[in-house]
């Protein structure tokens, strides 16, 4: 279920759209660059079930990428040299069957692998060895860590979260991530609550310090993102009556200085059916990317969408609010 202000509809079947009203002051149109990384999203299971989720994942999600999806993401891969990257997440992305393969595949294509990792995922039956694999096929790790207290984490995820997510960055320091020799291990931290991020480089050297003291944990970055009012973070944001209180924050806070960088840019989000988003929240309010024609990973030329229209909506204001957020932290 989507946010009410993101889906409400003018009579005529219009809806309103301050976000694009606020982008045209300084920026006209909001349109892509050429696509640089193919974002896939294997789909909606995860082992957790965290408060903040903008993708409804959970345990009970039966939302699969099928084989011939998989395929046709790889074959896209494989024709467009522009892809430099291909961003894996989920769900919990390692529980797909074919996730491996995916890996595997994609780093014999001479492609940068980046993979969303909560974590906790090493604890589950047969995902022991996940650091060793990342290791061995040289992935960019973005392991998801709400805030460095135990606390905090715990309060957003669920009780023994942060401990089993520090047991789980010490075996990825072990297999050398995060020693700054190659293997690259950042960190992704949201906020608690309906705020916005502190200073990304601040709260940065205060989680290198805390869990290097703490723990002995090493990473190469921390990204700050901004909690997006889509999905579950938006149902709990009406349950606590803040869900307007939120929105005026970010459109307050919105910031023109981000909108070059804007993740939906440089890259498309493939959903776990093959359908095609400018990015993994749209495609969790179902806002597929194009104008008017739906598209689907099959045969995709992916060099035809440089320029094209970006599909924006109200909770885009979460990803230009202060200093900008995207998959890869703050943007300004
Ligand atoms: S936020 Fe990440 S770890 Fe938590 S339920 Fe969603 S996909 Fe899983
Ligand atoms: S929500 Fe998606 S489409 Fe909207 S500004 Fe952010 S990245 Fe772009």
């Amino acid at each position: 279920m989507s946010s009410p202000v993101a889906l409400r509809v003018l009579p005529g079947g219009r809806r309103p759209n301050r976000f694009a009203a606020r982008v045209a002051e300084s920026h006209g149109d909001l349109r892509a660059a050429p696509v640089t990384t193919l974002q896939v999203n294997v789909g909606k299971r995860c082992n957790q079930a965290c408060r903040h989720c903008h993708v409804d994942a959970s345990p009970a999600r039966t939302e699969v990428m099928p084989d011939d999806v998989v395929e046709a993401c790889l074959d896209v891969l494989a024709r467009d040299p522009g892809l430099e990257t291909i961003d894996i997440t989920g769900g919990a992305p390692e529980i797909h069957p074919r996730f491996r393969g995916l890996v595997t595949r994609a780093r014999q294509l001479g492609r940068h692998v980046m993979v969303r990792h909560n974590l906790t995922v090493q604890g589950e039956e047969g995902q022991g060895d996940l650091p060793q694999f990342f290791a061995d096929h040289n992935c960019e790790v973005v392991c998801s860590l709400p805030h460095y207290t135990a606390e905090a984490t715990d309060r957003q995820r669920g009780r023994g979260v942060h401990e089993a997510s520090l047991v789980g960055l010490q075996a990825l320091n072990a297999v050398g991530y995060g020693r700054g020799d190659g293997l690259v291990l950042n960190l992704v931290a949201n906020p608690v609550g309906a705020f916005l991020p502190p200073a990304q480089d601040d709260l940065e050297r205060d989680t290198r310090e805390y869990l290097e003291s703490q723990y002995g944990v090493t990473f190469d970055h921390l990204f700050t993102i901004t909690n997006m009012p889509i999905a579950r973070f938006a149902r709990w944001l009406e349950q606590a009556g803040l869900y307007e209180q939120y929105m005026d924050r970010l459109q307050q806070a919105f910031n023109p200085e981000t909108i070059p960088a804007l993740m939906c840019r440089t890259l498309i989000s493939v959903g776990w059916d093959g359908r095609i988003y400018d990015c993994d929240f749209n495609q969790m309010l179902e806002i597929e990317a194009g104008d008017d024609t739906a598209m689907t990973i099959h045969g995709l030329d992916t060099r035809l969408l440089a320029n094209r229209l970006i599909q924006t909506a109200e909770h885009c204001f979460g990803c230009t609010a202060g200093a900008g957020s995207s998959c890869g932290g703050a943007i300004a």
